[in-house]
């Protein structure tokens, strides 16, 4: 039987709705389905008529970039009573609707659930009330029904992250970056609102993310003397040199009594008690707007792919779900387990039991938490005996989040009880003796900046035999630790510091290494910081290329970094909607650049006005971008006009995403946590950190290195597997009808 699908977005929109739109209506098709559109959510599905129109594949192009859903959503009062509902259930019947895609929040799913629950008891209805035959429901199936969570809150049980939330967090802390500079000149505070009623996700990932000084979250028990703790920590950190401060709260946050906390009171409450310049900001509805990050435009895509893959193989009885991303994989929940364990968060915040929402919402909340509060006040015990003196470096090629890395790991260490330097320029740095103390101030507002102000050197390079000598400097400047911040480069030394320890008499020291590179292609991390910020980078530039589709038939060849890593082509290449990937993993093949040619030729002759390609720097010794250019320009006989974007550099720069800096934080933070425990069991073993799922873990560097030198690293990688949705969602419709 042919499945008659129909997608809908309801409550709330939030970018990457589109994406999502986007993915079910073209992987439905190439499965052969036909897709209907619902516009207006419930309320669409009550109305029926125009309101549920059949979709054909153009109608996903050009939409990947834009914010909010085309299909439209609102919040229907008519399907919350029976009435509504049956005149919905109606609607579906006629149009031999028999699986519904609902992309929304826990409202927008709950509605679903009862629609899937009530269906039979729905087609009774309408047949008692002869608006249907008894013949006609007869053997009807059940609606198969499929939940995505689409909400900036991220209040969702059984996903990781929300469509729509790390957009919000960008946007948010896009104006908290802008707040910081202006009140860093007037010597301000700035208090900020933002949206989670229920959930504190928005608001302590952008505290963490802009070095703010205090948060407040529904999910964090204030205690009764919260204020006077907040007013001593911002005092704190003023004394300690900082120009201005930065107060995150959450719409939902309370009291411990559970009253609501207005950010209107907070901002009296510092401005009366500091006599201090207070600003208020809310962001509002700001924070769902604009265009999707990439990482929401590839949370949607894989989700909306798994919801038709999963309704393609279900039986027709199978239980409504949700699809989710959990430690970086999908997941399908059970959509009254999505409804009910969300429940029982919010009831556990209305109840009181701050502790209990705390945990359920999951260990990496709770870590980010913790990190926060240790990191929040700059305040070290008195009469501290210093534990030793741990050294940071960042090496390779910059990466953005290195400074936040860096920041972070200078701060904790210093709460822990350690002096802190610098080296200079990488392993340089140890050979030069070239370093600078780091102390709190010395990194502030570092949790942003862009590049490395301690300086990455790579090509400088550093004769073997130098090793014995960086040894000898490591412990002339009795230097207890060191932490390395780098790509492969830096790994690679880093092992070859290690080894050259082993030879020496010279004690030991532990060495700690944190994936920092934009080309993500070190094993054993789902992330290396600067990778989200790169890829940022590569689609605006690419959604800037799109703009300009005229009235001529373009051919745009894109060449991105990545090093022999195809993470940033296939990425921006799916994030983007661009046709095609050439990656490293794969090469190229002369046929392969034949076919290409045909397919651009007969996609402009089907109505397409652009075609994006995307060449990873390294998918081909010969075959490079320019080879590829002129391929086409000969074989495509002057059909279309080619031309050759390289990005270079532009994808290493600006300040690191949201995304980046919270990796950066975690990631740097485990690293000094890993060398503060080998201090104190007197070990020196040499570790790295990485990203595996939504954890962080910790693995020796040697495995790091022989997984590197087997080049087994980036043919395991886990975003290998989203090849196949770049192909069918990048499919031209020309060739798609001839299938
Ligand atoms: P957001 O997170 O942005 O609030 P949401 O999906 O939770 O999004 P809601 O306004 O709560 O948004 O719900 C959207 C729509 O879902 C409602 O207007 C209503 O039509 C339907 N809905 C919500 N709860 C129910 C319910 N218990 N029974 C039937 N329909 C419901």
């Amino acid at each position: 039987m042919v499945k008659k699908i129909a997608v809908m977005t309801s409550g709330g929109d939030s970018p990457g709705m589109n994406s999502a739109i986007r993915a079910i209506l073209r992987r439905g098709l190439d499965k052969g389905m036909e897709v209907f559109g619902i516009h207006e959510g419930f309320e669409g599905l009550v109305e029926g008529g125009k309101m549920i129109e059949p979709l054909d594949w153009h109608q996903g192009g050009g939409i990947l970039h834009l914010g909010g859903t085309f299909l439209g959503t609102a919040r229907s009062e008519r399907f919350f009573k029976k009435e509504g509902r049956t005149n919905a259930a109606l609607n579906l019947f006629k149009t031999g609707i028999n699986a519904l895609v609902v992309i929304g929040g826990d409202g927008s799913l709950t509605g679903a659930l009862v629609l899937y629950n009530e269906w039979h008891e729905l087609l009774e209805q309408l047949a008692s009330e002869g608006r249907l035959t008894k013949e006609e429901i007869k053997n009807t199936p059940t609606l198969q029904v499929i939940g995505l969570p689409g909400s900036i809150d991220n209040d969702l049980y059984g996903t990781n992250m929300s469509i729509g939330t790390d957009t919000a967090l960008r946007n948010i802390v896009v104006a908290t970056d802008m707040l910081s500079s202006t009140a860093a000149s007037h010597q301000r505070t700035f208090v900020v609102e933002t949206m989670g009623r229920h959930c504190g996700y928005l608001a302590l990932m952008t505290a963490m993310a802009s070095g703010a000084t205090w948060v407040l979250i529904p999910e964090k028990d204030m205690g009764i003397r919260w204020h006077q703790k907040m007013l001593q920590t911002l005092e704190q950190a003023r004394h300690a040199g900082q120009r201005h401060q930065l107060v995150i709260i959450a719409e939902g946050a309370r009291h411990t009594d559970c009253l609501p906390i207005k950010s209107s009171t907070i901002k009296d409450i510092i401005s009366q008690k500091l006599q201090t310049d207070v600003r208020l900001t809310v962001p509002g509805h700001i924070q769902r707007g604009g265009s999707p990050s990439p990482f929401d435009r590839l949370l949607a895509i894989r989700l909306g792919v798994a919801a038709i893959d999963e309704i393609a193989v279900s039986k027709t009885n199978s239980i409504p779900k949700m699809a989710g991303l959990i430690a970086n994989k999908i997941v399908f929940t059970p959509l009254e387990e999505v409804i009910s364990k969300g429940e029982a968060i919010r009831n556990e915040l209305e109840n009181g039991n701050y502790k209990k929402a705390l945990e359920l919402r999951g260990s990496s909340f709770g870590n980010v938490l913790t990190l926060f509060k240790l990191m929040a006040s700059p305040v070290v015990k008195k009469g501290k005996k210093i534990k030793g003196r741990i050294a940071i470096l960042t090496g390779g090629p910059d990466a953005p989040g290195m400074n936040t890395a860096v920041g972070i790991a200078t701060r904790l260490a210093i709460k822990l009880g350690y002096e802190v330097v610098g080296f200079k320029n990488g392993f340089n740095g140890i050979l030069d003796s070239d370093f600078v103390p780091l102390d709190w101030m010395a990194v502030d507002g570092w949790i942003n900046k862009p590049g490395s102000e301690l300086g990455a050197a790579r090509y400088k390079l550093i004769d073997p035999h130098n090793f014995d000598k960086i040894v000898l400097n490591l412990e002339k400047h009795k230097i207890s630790a060191l932490l390395c911040i780098g790509g492969v480069n830096a790994f690679q030394k880093a092992c070859k510091l290690y080894k050259a320890f082993q030879k020496t008499e010279t004690p030991d020291i532990p060495i700690c290494c944190i994936p920092a590179s934009i080309d993500n292609n070190l094993p054993l991390t789902d992330f290396s910081i600067g990778s989200d910020t790169a890829l940022s980078n590569i689609v605006e530039a690419i959604d800037k290329i799109r703009d300009t589709a005229g009235s001529t038939n373009r051919a745009f060849l894109i060449e991105v970094m990545g090093a022999g890593c195809g993470f940033l082509a296939l990425m921006s290449g799916l994030a983007s909607g661009a046709e095609k990937a050439y990656l490293p993993e794969d090469g190229i093949t002369i046929k392969e650049l034949g076919d290409e040619v045909q397919k651009v030729i007969d996609g402009f002759k089907s109505g397409k006005r652009l075609v994006i390609q995307i060449v990873n720097e390294n998918a081909s010794t010969h075959y490079n971008t320019d080879f590829i250019r002129r391929v086409m320009e000969e074989e495509g006989k002057g059909q279309f006009e080619i031309k050759q974007s390289i990005l270079g550099h532009f994808q290493r720069g600006g300040i690191p995403t949201p995304f980046d800096r919270i990796q950066a934080c975690r990631m740097a933070a485990a690293g000094i946590q890993q060398l503060n425990l080998e201090i104190e069991i007197n070990r020196a073993h040499a570790t790295s950190v990485g990203l595996h799922g939504h954890e962080i873990a910790i693995t020796p560097l040697q495995k790091i290195i022989e997984l590197l030198d087997n080049g087994a690293c980036t043919q395991s990688n886990w975003f290998l597997s989203l090849k196949d949705h770049a192909e069918t969602l990048s499919k031209y419709s020309a060739i798609l009808k001839t299938n």
